[in-house]
């Protein structure tokens, strides 16, 4: 005989949270923190380049509020976002003797966000996290939508979790020290977002080029605003990203193609810049989208300085991209624009597949444009 007892767990998480944008802010976040705390104990996770940039002065700032917190650093660089390295912070908060009511502060660029929130996702099976990025793709993107993962020898973030922060603080003047090559990289994800959402932002990128690059305060705001706006909106429709969130997703399944076979030494940016130029001509190609529209999109990625090419072996670069998390019934998956501030859909579903042979039929053709 079999019984079958329904556990049932029904009802809505609310997971709601709020993103704080201000020059300045990390002044006040152990103030914000006495007001709206998160936690009763606070480690504040940075890597080996912040630490003396930014994570000492919160820690102090903490302190003075007399904030239970400490301070633990790992090396800067995607090598730390590892199993080692979950375990390391793992051990870290336990010396500290952080708790179920305490919470982590995540001060740092995309890898210390991820490595953090992921380690939040399992720490006594789960405590709240913050974010704090510092860089400017951080501030823009990865510390939003609560997609956490580290990394395994077989991929990028093959081991992760949806999990949200509590509160999201973004400081555009910690930009200042961040270099250059970072910043540009940055620059990317917000011309993505006008590609795929938002034509008058894209066309704002257009007219401000020069401002942006030498970070004109009121410019950048605007762009770090609008950009998590965006995200906000895609995240709020699809949070588990079943459909429209892989819009986020544009010229990103070439991307990571590009940065496996560069041995991860590109940037992520650089490598997007590269993937929506392909990703825009396969949209060409195939009927989504206008060729003058991706040559505009191409004039304004290199207006930032940002490449338009990398040199890769075709045969090579189609093996690597069946290592994608896109991929469906091993069919590979794409994002197409439609329009700048558009994305394509067939039946209401934003992947659209490619096969290999048009894959290859088309590129062949783009190494000569
Ligand atoms: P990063 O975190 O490695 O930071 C880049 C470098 O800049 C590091 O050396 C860091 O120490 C330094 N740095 C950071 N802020 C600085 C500052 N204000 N001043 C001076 N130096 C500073 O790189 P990243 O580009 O921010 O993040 C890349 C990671 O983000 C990748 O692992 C990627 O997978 C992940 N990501 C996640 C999401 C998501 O949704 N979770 C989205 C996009 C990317
Ligand atoms: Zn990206």
């Amino acid at each position: 005989m079999v019984e079958s007892i329904r556990l049932n767990l029904q009802g809505v998480l609310d997971e709601s949270y709020d993103i704080l944008i201000g020059y300045g802010l990390l002044e006040s976040i152990p103030s914000d923190l006495k007001r709206n705390p998160i936690g009763r104990k606070y480690a504040v996770i940075t890597d080996s380049n912040l630490r003396d940039l930014y994570g000492e002065k919160l820690l102090r700032g903490l302190k003075k509020e007399n904030i239970n917190a400490c301070l633990i650093t790992v090396p800067a660089g995607e090598e730390s976002k590892s199993l080692d390295m979950v375990k390391y912070l793992a051990e870290k908060l336990l010396e500290n003797k952080l708790d179920r009511k305490s919470a982590i502060i995540a001060l740092g660029g995309g890898v210390i966000g991820d490595l953090s929130g992921f380690t939040a996702s399992i720490f006594m099976r789960g405590i709240p996290y913050i974010q704090v990025p510092t860089t400017l793709l951080a501030q823009v993107d990865s510390s939003i939508g609560g997609k956490t993962a580290v990394d395994t020898k077989e991929g990028k973030n093959l081991l992760g979790a949806f999990y949200q922060p509590k509160r999201v603080y973004i400081d555009p003047s910690l930009l200042k020290t961040l270099p250059e090559r970072e910043f540009i990289s940055g620059i990317a994800e917000v011309i993505k977002y006008g590609v795929i959402y938002d034509r008058g932002f894209f066309e704002y990128l257009e007219r401000n080029v020069d401002e942006i690059r030498s970070l004109n305060e009121e410019k950048l705001y605007h762009i770090i605003r609008t950009s998590c706006l965006i995200k906000k909106s895609v995240v709020e429709e699809d949070p588990r990203d079943e459909n429209k969130r892989a819009i986020l997703n544009y010229g990103h399944t070439p991307a990571h193609a590009l940065e496996r076979l560069s041995g991860y030494k590109c940037l992520h940016g650089e490598a997007v810049s590269v993937g929506m130029r392909i990703s825009g001509w396969i949209a060409v190609k195939k009927g989504f989208w206008r060729i003058d529209e991706w040559k505009r999109q191409n004039k304004l990625i290199e207006s930032f300085g940002l490449p338009l090419r990398m040199e890769f072996n075709l045969e090579e670069f189609i093996k690597t991209l069946y290592y994608d998390k896109k991929i469906e019934e091993g069919v590979l998956m794409f994002v197409f624009p439609k329009r700048i501030g558009e994305m394509a859909s067939i039946n209401g579903r934003y992947k659209i597949p490619v096969s290999e042979e048009e894959l290859r039929l088309f590129l062949a053709e783009l190494a000569d444009i």
